[in-house]
């Protein structure tokens, strides 16, 4: 074994759900008994489903960022891009931004690269569509509506520029989501609150358009609040689409597959995501692009190496058969839920490898999803009990609170939701991330990666 003063070196790559709670444990259970590494691409764990909030301005981005240099005491924490991964070397090969190519030994490795958004082969999709899985997106988005706005408002007035007017105020958003509703819900509710500002606008001239090619919104809770939250978009001015999807993307528009031409300088783009691309190089059998594992996470073929996360397919022993995984064993959904869960069982297992402990399986049954809908409009399905209005608001709160991985964060959070619901809402465009930055392969890394996102 490859050891460091006698110790051997336990690596996990990613630090998202999956990875900060392996490591974690991975403290606690090994104290000074291995090197503890961490590989990922930030340095710090980001809280996803906050991320519409970051868009909305109710929270700031480093609100839902938690530094591992102030959580993770003890841990070597290596920031970069996994490049290569060679399971029978132990080895991996690290792109850093400072010190370039960097490659490193491994005795025992935790993989929780986490997933990015799927794209499709549609024209024009990677050049002008936005995503929603990073700082970076949601950071642009608010800036770039924030300008649109501002365009719209200084066009002089006239018939010749009332088709601009008309496609910078249309927001276009694809996938309905947990991600897309949240997110277009959010942004609807806070832009009708502050268009006002802008002397000639008025919210009724902000056109939104969610499509999906599901028959219903928000799938993962269930036919009937799915209607209810269809019911209260509508009521508010959103226009839902459902049963179609985009076939071109242009710098004027998109046009969606039943044929209707919707001007827009704003798409944006969450219709799902893949397991990350370094899946895909290993070379070993995935489910749906997932790294199959066995229920104690480890992957088969390959002594040492364990996956988690959205990165794997994780055999769900809490449920028979799950409708959305036709033909194969039940797997896990790819949310934070199971990945926060999987992370300490991964570190048992790890540590039992070493001769500390006994290894475990995971088994979780689903606690349900939550969905803020902007004001007081949210539904969620604590324990498959279906709640709307304040009462899930306060669930989903209450949730999210409690799910942050510290307490300085659960307090900013806090903070700033008692501040939006007291003060006036901040409208300040700071255009800190350039548009191409903030496209979906390059913010997501799936360009650094070389492999293609779909
Ligand atoms: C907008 C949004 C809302 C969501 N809402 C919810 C919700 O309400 N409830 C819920 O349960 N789930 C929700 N999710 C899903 C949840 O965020 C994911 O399921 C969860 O983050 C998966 O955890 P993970 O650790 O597998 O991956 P991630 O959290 O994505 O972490 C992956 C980590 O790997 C790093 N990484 C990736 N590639 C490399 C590489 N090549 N080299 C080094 N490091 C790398 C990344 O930087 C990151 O730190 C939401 C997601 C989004 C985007």
């Amino acid at each position: 074994m490859t050891t460091t003063q006698g110790r051997p070196t336990v690596m996990v790559i990613g630090g998202g759900f999956a990875g900060f709670y392996a490591i974690r444990r991975l403290q606690r259970v090994l104290g000074g008994k291995a090197d503890l590494v961490l590989v990922t691409a930030s340095d710090y764990l980001l809280y996803a489903p906050l991320l519409p909030e970051v868009a909305n301005g109710v929270l700031e981005p480093r609100d839902i960022a938690v530094p591992y240099r102030q959580t993770l005491r003890g841990v070597r924490v290596l920031v970069g891009r996994v490049r290569e991964l060679d399971l029978t070397a132990h080895t991996i090969g690290l792109d850093c931004p400072e010190e370039g190519q960097v490659d490193l030994r491994w005795d025992r490795l935790v993989i929780a690269p986490g997933s990015v958004t799927r794209q499709f082969d549609i024209p024009g999709l990677r050049e002008h569509a936005h995503g929603m899985k990073t700082l970076r997106e949601a950071t642009y988005l608010r800036d770039h509506i924030i300008a649109q706005l501002d365009r719209a408002d200084a066009l002089p007035e006239g018939p010749e520029n009332d088709d601009e007017r008309r496609r910078r105020l249309t927001v276009v958003a694809v996938g309905a989501g947990y991600t897309g509703t949240e997110l277009v819900a959010q942004l609807q509710f806070w832009v009708s609150r502050v268009t006002g500002r802008w002397g000639r606008l008025d919210p009724s001239q902000v056109r939104w358009v969610l499509v999906d090619v599901a028959p219903q919104v928000l799938p993962e809770l269930g036919s009937r609040l799915g209607a209810h939250a269809l019911g209260r978009l509508r009521r508010r001015g959103i226009e839902v689409r459902l049963g179609v999807s985009l076939s071109e993307v242009d710098d004027e528009g998109v046009t969606l597959t039943d044929g209707t031409r919707i001007a827009t300088n704003t798409v944006v783009w969450s219709a799902g995501i893949v397991p990350s691309p370094l899946m895909a190089s290993l070379g070993l059998p995935t489910q749906r692009g997932r790294l199959e594992v066995g229920p104690d996470l480890a992957v088969r073929g390959a002594p040492h190496v364990w996956a988690l996360g959205d990165a794997a397919a994780v055999p769900d022993l809490a449920v028979s058969e799950r409708s959305d995984n036709a033909g194969g064993r039940p797997i896990t959904a790819p949310t934070a839920q199971h990945a926060q869960r999987q992370g300490p069982v991964a570190a048992a297992n790890v540590a039992a490898s070493l001769g500390l402990g006994v290894s475990r399986t995971y088994r979780h049954r689903d606690l349900g999803l939550v969905a803020d809908l902007g004001g007081w409009d949210a539904v969620a399905k604590p324990l498959g009990v279906p709640l709307t209005g304040p009462v899930a608001k306060a669930v989903a709160r209450g949730y999210h609170l409690l799910a942050l991985p510290s307490l300085s964060a659960r307090v900013r959070v806090a903070t700033n939701w008692l501040y939006a619901s007291v003060l006036p809402t901040r409208v300040a465009r700071l255009d800190l991330v350039r548009r191409d930055d903030a496209l979906i392969d390059r913010a997501q890394g799936i360009e650094d990666a070389g492999v293609p996102g779909s």
